[in-house]
């Protein structure tokens, strides 16, 4: 009796949530464990929003239904958000509401792809790019850029990946696991060369508010107008606003996309919680003061951490301009002996199944991007606690 459908046997489980889980069992049985694995802000959503969100619970009103691709209003603040941030204009009527940005990926590529199509995904991406693009039948091609290239490709290494079948690009920048920040005029290269060849452009925006350095996250959809045409574009509240629980991203795309991944919706979850679209809609439309904050936060963790880790022999860390991970060389580290007992880790997920069991600190091997030779840190984390693992660490891998 076959339990599977062959289309399970060619996705892999989320290997971020597996990192989190194995740490998080590991607290429960009284380890102390530090987590640099999981994708999310330590901080409280920020209680403006939240009360929102209560007096929302309180009105019957708002025990129903909403439209499946969201509340009007919520849309419009989207829109208007978007108006704010990218400097275009976009219709509401081209905003689905998604039950987070992870729901957004999830419909672009079962409305978009067909089996054969090609999805063209620079590497180090983020893990659930190519499994999505598999569960959608269609085949992720991974363009690959090292520390060496600070993570960033060039038109040409895309332009090399482009075939017949290629039918879009994904775009993350920042990006989620390498930080990076793509410059305006890679994006307005990869814009033209999108034009000329019919590719669509999936730009995934939901770091877009944690840059640092001065460094501003690019919106090709302002660069190239004419992208607009055939691009969608994803985000979400949740690494913005420290909301990742509440589950509320969106899509935003051509009136013909945005109306099949409604329709598919319709049949897979319906509304996103319309509470929760009530909370999102006043994260939008209120100020970024909460974010600057929480961003001025993540500076100073980002400073601290590129250089514990670039202070430990054999590992190597580009400053990232944005979101919120350090991504690090490791690969000197591989093949030979560490940490007390000599432990000999031949792989980046040797390395990070070590660091957590002998050193008790969680980091995300570089497998899971499509990486291997790095391991990725979240710096999402406390202060106190962020120092004491990059000493863990130090102390492991030089003892
Ligand atoms: N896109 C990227 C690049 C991410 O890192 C994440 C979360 O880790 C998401 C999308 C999805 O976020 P959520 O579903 O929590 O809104």
């Amino acid at each position: 009796l076959t339990a599977l459908s062959t289309r399970m046997s060619k996705v892999a489980p989320s290997a971020t949530l597996a990192v989190d889980s194995k740490a998080k069992a590991l607290q429960a049985a009284g380890v102390d464990v530090i987590g640099y694995g999981a994708g999310e802000p330590n901080f409280p959503t920020p209680q403006d929003i939240v009360a929102v969100a209560v007096a929302a619970a309180q009105d019957p009103a708002n025990y129903r239904y909403t439209p499946t691709a969201g509340l009007l209003a919520l849309k419009k603040a989207i829109a208007a958000k978007t108006l704010r941030d990218s400097g275009y204009e976009v219709d509401p009527a081209q905003i689905v509401v998604t039950n987070g940005g992870k729901q957004a990926v999830y419909e672009t590529f079962q409305v978009l792809i067909s089996e054969g199509d090609e999805v063209i995904i620079p590497a180090p991406y983020w893990t659930s790019y190519p499994e999505a693009v598999k569960l959608a039948d269609g085949t992720p091609v991974a363009v690959f850029a090292g520390a060496e290239q600070h993570f960033i490709p060039t038109i040409e290494a895309l332009e090399a990946a482009r075939t017949e079948h290629t039918k879009a690009l994904v775009l993350n920048t920042p990006t989620n696991p390498t930080g990076a920040v793509w410059p305006e005029s890679l994006l307005v290269e990869i814009g033209q060369w999108a034009l000329k060849h019919h590719i669509w452009i999936i730009s995934d925006e939901i770091y877009e508010h944690l840059t640092y350095d001065g460094v501003t996250a690019p919106h090709i959809g302002a660069l190239v107008p004419q992208i607009r045409e055939q691009l969608i574009v994803l985000n979400g509240v949740a690494k913005t606003y420290a909301m990742t629980g509440w589950r509320v991203g969106w899509m935003i795309a051509p009136l013909v996309v945005a109306k099949a991944a409604s329709t598919l919706q319709g049949h897979l979850t319906s509304n996103v919680n319309n509470i929760a679209q009530q909370a999102a809609r006043a994260a939008l439309e209120g100020s970024l003061e909460a974010v600057d904050a929480m961003r001025q936060a993540f500076d100073v963790r980002r400073k601290a951490i590129v250089s514990a880790l670039n202070d430990m022999q054999g590992v190597h860390c580009p400053t990232p301009t944005g979101a919120f991970y350090a991504f690090a060389d490791v690969r000197e580290l591989l093949g030979k002996p560490l940490g007390p007992s000599g432990t000999v880790s031949e792989t980046s997920a040797d390395l990070a199944a070590a660091l957590l069991d002998e050193a008790h600190i969680a980091a995300v091997p570089g497998e899971a991007f499509g990486a291997p030779g790095y391991l990725r840190f979240s710096y999402a984390l406390a202060d106190d606690a962020l120092v004491e693992g990059m000493r863990r660490m130090k102390t492991w891998v030089e003892a």
